[in-house]
Parts: structure tokens; C-alpha cells; sequence
């Protein structure tokens, strides 16, 4: 029955691709889409993952072992939808394709990013490091290969890169390309980014390199990362001796995010245990307004109470000053407990900014005012899954992608 169903897929995150090799797995034909180069969203940027702290090669690369065992599923990167017309059974779904200028020959022996002059910031690191032009992204990149940032690149007019590739692996002259599918029903899988931390004021992020956001930790943090796992302060690169950790940045504000996006005191304890785990003498402070993880992750409660360095404090932060006589950062907030002020100095602040849902510029998708998609007012033969509909966390979004698998296909 489900041999004859063909599903589109728009994200190549963990759920989007949890999705598709489900659907693929039982007889269904599967188009994949990613608008980046390479499949993983965000969960391949992070250090280790809540609950058992796995590092993100764990579930993706298994993903992406089935992936490539089944011809039923086409992966189509840097492209994005422009157009969905007909109706469930029937839909019609026009697409782009940005060039991806280096092809599956590419053997990655790096002799190109050797002779490129050209760079550009990391987008991948959140922009704490830079790499050429071409550039091999990360060690679990799918698919396996360099990647050209078309915006920077010189081109024919440099064709350095071309001149010294061996193999055949590279053509600067591909041009974007649009084309259609036909397809009985479309699941969206867009997840999220971090919310912009440069619209918080008060918290001074992008005044002060020394305040990072929570998914530049997780970059931090990582082994692959700028400082190759090194928690170290963006301003001296030395480690920092004291971390304040600020929760629901931006979050559970009226002026910002309205809603709390569920994974954020998680990761932020978490994260103080990455500090701990380098830095045993490091103070580290949690500022929370009230403290939300469930379940397994009730663990990293438990193991941050235990820890001597680590302080939990319930208060919301005001507001973050710079010291001008000795450039440290100054926390201000409402101690609850205790009625007062709390004035924290300290050399690295940790801004836990919530999920803010990626949205698709399509006529067929409402949003809430929050810019989630409420399932009930797509239509029929459409269906969000997991951070396009609200904030989850990976094993949360995966039991989601897999039950709407079924739903896909029975469409
Ligand atoms: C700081 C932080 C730490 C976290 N730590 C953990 C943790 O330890 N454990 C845990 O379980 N969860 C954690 N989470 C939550 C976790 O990141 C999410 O559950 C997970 O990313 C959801 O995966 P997803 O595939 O739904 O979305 P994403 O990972 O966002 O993937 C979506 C994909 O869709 C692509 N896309 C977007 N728009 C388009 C478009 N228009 N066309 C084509 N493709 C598109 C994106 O490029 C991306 O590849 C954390 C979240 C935060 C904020």
C-alpha cells in the first residue's frame, strides 16, 4: 500500500530525517529537503545532548547510515520550497536549488582550502572563527564532501581551487536550477533557531565578547569546535574563573519570547557541568526565574546541587554592566528568596536564549502569534512535526517525527 506514496520532507534536522528514513523504511518514496549544504540541523552543533549526554554523531550517524542503504529516499540540499499547489494525494511543490559547486568525486584532500584566499565567518561556530571559502564544515557532514560558500567565492575569476583538484570534484560554473514534484503529502520539519540575543538590551550581548549565547557554548564546549573543546573566553582565550549563566534570556517576556521554550534550563545546567568538568575551581552562577526540566533531566538538578562551585539562585537578571577598571561583567538581579539584590561580578556570561520557530514563507502555512504551526489549520495531506509546531526536546521531536510518518503515509 505505502509503496505508491511519495512524501516530501522540508528540514533535514534530526526530525525531519527521523521522518524520512520511517517513511522510506516501510515502502514510501521520500524526498528530502535542506536549505544548507548538508543535513543534521541543530543538533549536529551540539557538544552532547540531554539525557544521556551522547555527542550528536550517536543518533545522526546511524540516520545517516539508512539513509544512504535506501534508494527510496532522495536527499536534495540547499534547496527550498517556492510554491505548494493542489491538494492531499495530489501536490504539486515547486523548488530551487542553490549550485553546490563541488560534487560526490571530492575524495576531502583538502588541497583546495589550502590555495582558496578567500574567507568568510564560520556561520556553523555562530561566527567565533572563520574558514575559506571552501570548506569542509564538520566531520559528520552528509553528504561527505567540501562545500563553496557561493557568496563569497571568487569564482572562474580565482579557479584556483579548480586548477589544483585532482579529481574532478569541482565546476564553479553551476548555476541555481528550479524544478517540481508530485507528491501525495508534505511534512514540515523546519525546527527552530536561536533567538537573537542582539535584541535583549539590557544583557549587552554583542557589546561585550565575554557574554556568548547558549548555543555559542554548546560551539565552545564541542571538540570540533573554535577552540576545540576548550571553554575558553572569547576576549583573552583564557579560561574564565568565574560563568554566570543567565536563564530565560529573552524568554517569558512579553517584549521578546512569550513562552518558555522548555530545553533551556536543561541546557543550562547541563552547560555549567561542562565548566565544572574543565574548571573544577571555576564559581559558576545560575540565575533562573524558576527552574523547568522534567524527567530524566532531573539528573543534571541533582548533580549541579552536588557541586560546590555551582550556585543556583532564583532571580531574574536585570541587567549586565561592564567594569571599566578591570573589564569583568557585572549581573545584576533580584535574589527571590532572600529579597535582595544580588550584584555578581564575573568574567563570562552565559545567555540561555530560547527556540524561535524557522518559518516557511508559503501562502498554505498559518502560524500562531508565536510563529509555531498549529497542525489543525494546514491542510489536509500537510503536517508539521516537532520544533516547527512548539519547542521540544530530541527525544520529544523524534517520537513526534516518527508517529507522523504513519500519518504521511496513510495520507
Ligand atoms: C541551547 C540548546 C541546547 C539544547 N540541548 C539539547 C539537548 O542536550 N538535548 C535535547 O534533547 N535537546 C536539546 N535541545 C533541543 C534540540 O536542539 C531540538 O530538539 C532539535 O534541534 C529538534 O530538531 P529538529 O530537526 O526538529 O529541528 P532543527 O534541528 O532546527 O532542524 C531543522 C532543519 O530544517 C532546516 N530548515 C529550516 N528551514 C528550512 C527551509 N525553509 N527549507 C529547508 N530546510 C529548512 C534547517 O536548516 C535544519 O537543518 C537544545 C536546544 C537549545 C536551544
Amino acid at each position: 500500500m505505502t509503496a505508491k506514496k511519495n512524501i516530501l520532507i522540508i528540514g533535514g534536522g534530526i526530525s525531519g530525517i527521523t521522518t524520512a528514513v520511517e517513511a522510506a523504511e516501510v515502502g514510501a518514496n521520500v524526498h528530502l529537503i535542506e536549505k544548507l549544504p548538508y543535513l543534521g540541523g541543530q543538533v549536529v552543533k551540539m557538544n552532547r545532548y540531554f539525557p544521556k549526554l551522547c555527542p550528536p554523531y550517536c543518533g545522526l550517524e546511524i540516520n545517516f547510515r539508512r539513509i544512504k542503504q535506501n534508494s527510496r529516499i532522495q536527499v536534495h540540499t540547499s534547496t527550498v520550497v517556492n510554491k505548494i499547489t493542489g491538494t492531499k494525494g495530489n501536490f504539486i511543490v515547486t523548488l530551487r536549488s542553490e549550485p553546490e559547486f563541488v560534487n560526490n568525486n571530492c575524495t576531502l584532500c583538502g588541497e583546495c582550502e589550502k590555495v582558496c584566499e578567500t574567507e568568510r565567518l564560520n556561520e556553523f561556530n555562530f561566527n567565533m572563527d572563520k574558514t575559506k571559502a571552501i570548506y569542509f564544515p564538520h566531520e559528520m557532514v552528509f553528504p561527505y564532501k567540501y562545500v563553496i560558500d557561493g557568496s563569497v567565492c571568487a569564482g572562474k575569476d580565482c579557479n584556483k581551487c579548480t586548477e589544483v583538484c585532482k579529481y574532478n570534484a569541482i565546476d564553479l560554473k553551476r548555476k541555481s536550477f528550479a524544478f517540481e514534484l508530485k507528491v501525495d503529502s508534505i511534512v514540515i520539519a523546519t525546527g527552530w533557531e536561536p533567538y537573537n540575543a542582539l535584541k535583549i538590551d539590557n544583557l549587552l550581548f554583542g557589546k561585550n565578547p565575554d557574554i556568548i549565547t547558549n548555543v555559542m557554548m554548546e560551539r565552545l564546549a564541542a571538540p570540533n569546535g573554535p577552540t576545540k573543546g576548550k571553554i575558553l573566553k572569547p576576549s583573552n582565550g583564557k579560561p574564565p574563573k568565574s560563568v554566570v549563566f543567565v536563564h530565560c534570556a529573552g524568554s517569558r517576556d512579553e517584549n521578546h519570547l512569550s513562552y518558555c521554550s522548555g530545553v533551556c534550563c536543561s541546557a543550562s545546567l547541563k552547560q555549567a557541568l561542562y565548566i565544572t568538568e574543565q574548571y573544577p575551581e571555576s564559581k559558576i552562577k545560575n540565575f533562573y526565574i524558576d527552574m523547568r526540566v522534567s524527567g530524566r533531566n532531573e539528573d543534571f538538578l541533582s548533580k549541579v546541587k552536588a557541586e560546590k562551585n555551582i550556585e543556583l539562585i532564583m532571580g531574574k537578571v536585570a541587567r549586565i554592566k561592564e567594569n571599566s577598571d578591570n573589564g569583568s561583567l557585572i549581573v545584576e538581579a533580584e535574589d527571590v528568596l532572600s529579597g535582595k539584590i544580588r550584584i555578581e561580578e564575573t568574567e563570562m556570561v552565559v545567555l540561555a536564549t530560547g527556540i524561535v520557530p524557522s518559518r516557511l514563507e508559503l501562502k498554505n502555512i498559518k502560524y500562531d502569534d508565536s510563529g509555531f504551526i498549529i497542525n489543525e489549520m494546514l491542510e489536509d495531506g500537510i503536517y508539521a512535526i516537532a520544533c516547527s509546531k512548539k519547542p521540544l526536546d530530541v527525544s520529544a521531536s523524534l517520537k513526534d517525527a516518527t508517529g507522523m510518518a504513519l500519518k504521511a503515509i496513510q495520507s
